[in-house]
């Protein structure tokens, strides 16, 4: 049934929960947003309509309370609740609390949710649809002699993974015997920290993949979209940095492949809503279910930016009862866009994550170039919160023209104040290896001399001073009129270019 949704609570933070704010305004939707005690001056906890103050303490009390969240919806009059991605976004209990609660959940119903957030009953699904998954063992018996066997089995080197795992957590690659027990320990203590579930599915572990992903989106009337691929190679922590779409090493013919198996999953499982079907591609072009994310997705902007189209959108359209308002004929992937995610991190020391104050946040006038932001000059960033501070997305005719623009708006993205993975960043677009379209999922690791930041030779510094000196004494190094040349008089910015790529 049809009911146009008129409110929204968006139980979420950040960049995402401002996301949601934009389309849900297009649309003539009100919002709610919620923010913590901390989060009083972040641009989230007062962009929406109304705005509700879930007080301090840990995330259970917080982001992740779900009873007190429906409260508040329920006492503000929000008729649907978008969870965005991460906290309560895969959380089958939420979901079904706020149907009971009389609330549209935008996402698809608790049972889908039941049956994909989960990597171990996902992968039995997905056998069952006849889509392969990755070699492995996904039963119940959690007792070490037996993985051990069941490892032996599979073939050395296998992963160990978290079931309810997301965000790199609970995985450890096992290479020798030796190794199994103490990784397994390793796997189930983060497992059980960050999920509350400590149980563990064993995989073969690919050695040279991609991580390919396709975008899904089906309605509530039996109609199955797929919204093409995305290629998230690039990683550090199992975790994506560098996200594109086309990928460079699809075909067409392994694209009409994969984007089948794609919609085999969600016509098999009667899917509704946005979904990402994760899928490993082996050297040999053969490809395995990975796992499904049942959510709006960190990466969704490159898909925005190839298909012209607005997903949260869609997901609303979706969970309003409405028909999708297009066939798959319509979808188109239009040029190319690359998207990097920004993190307050030190790439120089084990990408750890930094704090500090944002003293100012650069801005872009590079063109078709996307900046999804969470934060505003003077914002302080903690470590309460995941330390991605934004998304910068690029689009051009070609792969190209979209790398080129990304690494041209990277130099204006300045988040000073903050130590980032800015340069390093720039270091991969710049990185030939990476033009050649060489992103496996141990890009980060193979290249990892390479994409060192490099000091500046004693002669390179001299010859910067020397070419630095002569530009302010001929006059030309100066800042006035709408000259867009050097911006800067600083040295450093002279040097940047031995430090940055
Ligand atoms: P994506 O493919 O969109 O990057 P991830 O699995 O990396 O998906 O998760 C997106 C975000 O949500 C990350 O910031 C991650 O830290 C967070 N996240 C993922 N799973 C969970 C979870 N179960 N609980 C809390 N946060 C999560
Ligand atoms: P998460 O829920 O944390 O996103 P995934 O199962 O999606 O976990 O895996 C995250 C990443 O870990 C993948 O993108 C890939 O780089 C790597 N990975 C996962 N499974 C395998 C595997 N069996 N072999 C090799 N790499 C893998
Ligand atoms: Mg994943």
């Amino acid at each position: 049934m049809t009911k146009k949704i008129t409110k929204i609570l968006i139980a979420n933070r950040g960049e995402i929960a401002l996301r949601v704010i934009q389309t849900a305004k297009e649309m003539g939707i009100k919002t709610v947003t919620l923010y913590t005690d901390e989060e009083v001056t972040l641009p989230h906890s007062h962009a929406g309509d109304e705005s509700f103050n879930l007080g301090s303490g840990p995330l259970k009390d917080t982001y992740l309370n779900q009873d007190k969240i429906i409260d508040i919806a329920k006492k503000l009059g929000a008729d649907a609740i978008h969870p965005g991605y991460g906290f309560l976004s895969e959380k089958s209990s939420f979901a079904k609390k706020v149907r009971d609660a009389g609330i549209k959940f935008i996402g698809p119903a608790p049972e889908a949710i039941d049956m994909m957030g989960d990597k171990k009953t996902s992968k039995i699904k997905i056998q069952e649809l006849g889509v392969p998954s990755i070699p492995g063992y996904h039963g119940d018996n959690q007792e070490i002699e037996f993985l051990v066997k069941e490892a032996k089995k599979i073939g050395l080197p296998v992963l160990i993974k978290a079931s309810a795992g997301g965000g790199g957590k609970g995985m450890r690659i096992v290479y020798e015997e030796s190794e199994f027990q103490s990784a397994l320990e390793g796997a189930k203590r983060e497992a059980l920290n960050a999920f509350g579930d400590d149980t563990v599915l064993l995989e073969k572990y690919i050695t040279s993949p991609r991580h390919i992903e396709i975008q899904v989106m089906s309605d509530q009337h039996g109609n199955h979209f797929h919204l093409f691929e995305r290629e998230c190679s690039i990683q550090r922590r199992y975790q994506k940095i560098v996200e594109e779409s086309p990928s460079p090493a699809v075909s067409p013919e392994l694209r009409a492949k994969m984007t089948a198996a794609a919609i085999k999953i969600t016509s098999g499982i009667n899917y509704e809503g946005a979904g990402t079907i994760e899928l490993i591609l082996d050297t040999d072009g053969s490809f395995y279910f990975l796992e499904m994310n049942t959510r709006l997705q960190v990466e969704h902007p490159v898909t925005e930016m190839v298909t012209g189209l607005d997903l949260v959108r869609l997901q609303i359209i979706v969970a309003q009862g409405d028909k999708l308002p297009f066939s798959q004929a319509d979808v188109k992937q239009r040029g190319h866009a690359i998207e990097v995610r920004l993190y307050a991190e030190d790439p120089d020391n084990s990408f750890l994550p930094s704090i500090g104050t944002i003293k100012k946040i650069g801005k872009t006038t590079v063109r078709d170039t996307r900046l999804d932001c969470g934060y505003v000059d003077g914002n302080a960033v903690t470590i309460s919160f995941d330390p991605m501070l934004a998304k910068l997305i690029s689009w051009g005719e070609t792969r190209e023209i979209a790398a080129q623009k990304l690494n041209l708006a990277l130099n204006d993205v300045l988040f000073l104040g903050l130590k980032t993975n800015r340069d390093y960043l720039k270091r991969i677009l710049t990185l030939p290896e990476f033009h050649e379209g060489k992103t496996y999922t141990h890009f980060v690791k193979t290249y990892e001399e390479k994409l060192q930041k490099r000091q500046p030779t004693k002669e390179q510094i001299a010859m910067a001073v020397a070419a630095f000196l002569l530009k302010k004494d001929s006059g030309t190094n100066n800042n006035s009129g709408t000259h867009s040349g050097s911006k800067t008089n600083s040295i450093w910015e002279s040097l940047s270019g031995f430090r940055n790529v």
